[in-house]
């Protein structure tokens, strides 16, 4: 299982199953990729192999500059195209890996408050929450930040939104989640292998970081919400 996200200069949509095929190595049942344009969200899933996403993107392309990718191993849910990441919730768009331990009273307590739940993955209560946020006034970061303080497990998990779209959010505790440094653009992906053909300078997130990145760069933040300092690195990965 992986995640790439790309804040580019250039159509995504191919470079993000590029990189997923680079985290084929992993194993996943399912894949996916959003990007926004013009404001709008949209995506394509697909069970089983790469090859069907590709399928579908040469029969109905994505456009967009921006945008995320995923390759799922279920853990709770079937391996559905439904799902399949990224989840969609009100112009919150979601990729998660890893387990959120506490998504049944999260997801009880957000259908209490009337929101209403498409998936049967634990990671549709990341999208349900931060757009619930969103509702009451907070901006994306402030909504990011007060779900990731509410999660419990394990996620390293590429948060887009529609009223910004020239931003991710990623966030890691647990799995690896890194920051790639290009020229005029940025990257996220979990591993540099991912990311090899876009960068060589990668940045670590650590256990509790959740990093804003837009193309001048990417400002990094601990679990408290105070911004942080972590070093870059030339990777050795393969080119
Ligand atoms: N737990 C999530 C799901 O089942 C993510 C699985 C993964 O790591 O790909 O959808």
């Amino acid at each position: 299982c992986g995640i790439v996200g790309i804040v580019g200069n250039r159509e995504v949509a191919p470079l993000l199953v590029d990189a997923l095929k680079r985290l084929e190595y992993r194993g996943y049942d399912s894949a996916g990729v959003a990007t926004i344009a013009d404001g709008r969200l949209d995506r394509r899933r697909a069970e089983g192999k790469l090859v069907n996403l590709e399928q579908l993107l040469a029969a109905n392309p994505l456009p967009g500059h921006v945008g995320v990718g995923h390759t799922r191993w279920a853990t709770h849910g079937a391996p559905t195209t439904n799902n399949a990441h990224p989840h969609f919730t009100d112009g919150v768009a979601v990729v998660h890996n890893g387990i959120i331990e506490n998504f049944a009273p999260l997801r009880a307590e957000l259908t209490a408050a009337g929101a209403d739940f498409v998936t049967q993955t634990d990671t549709e209560v990341v999208a349900q929450m931060i757009a619930a946020h969103i509702r009451t006034g907070m901006d994306p970061r402030a909504a990011t930040l007060a779900t990731l303080q509410r999660l419990e497990g394990a996620y390293a998990l590429a948060v887009m939104f529609d009223s910004d779209d020239g931003m991710i959010i990623g966030a890691r505790n647990g799995p690896p989640l890194a920051v790639g440094h290009g020229k005029g653009e940025m990257f996220l992906g979990s591993d540099a292998i991912a990311l090899a053909p876009f960068t060589d300078e990668i940045t670590y997130l650590e256990d509790g970081d959740w990093a804003v990145v837009t193309r001048a760069g990417a400002e990094i933040y601990d679990h408290n919400g105070n911004r942080v300092t972590r070093a870059s690195q030339i990777s050795k990965g393969t080119a």
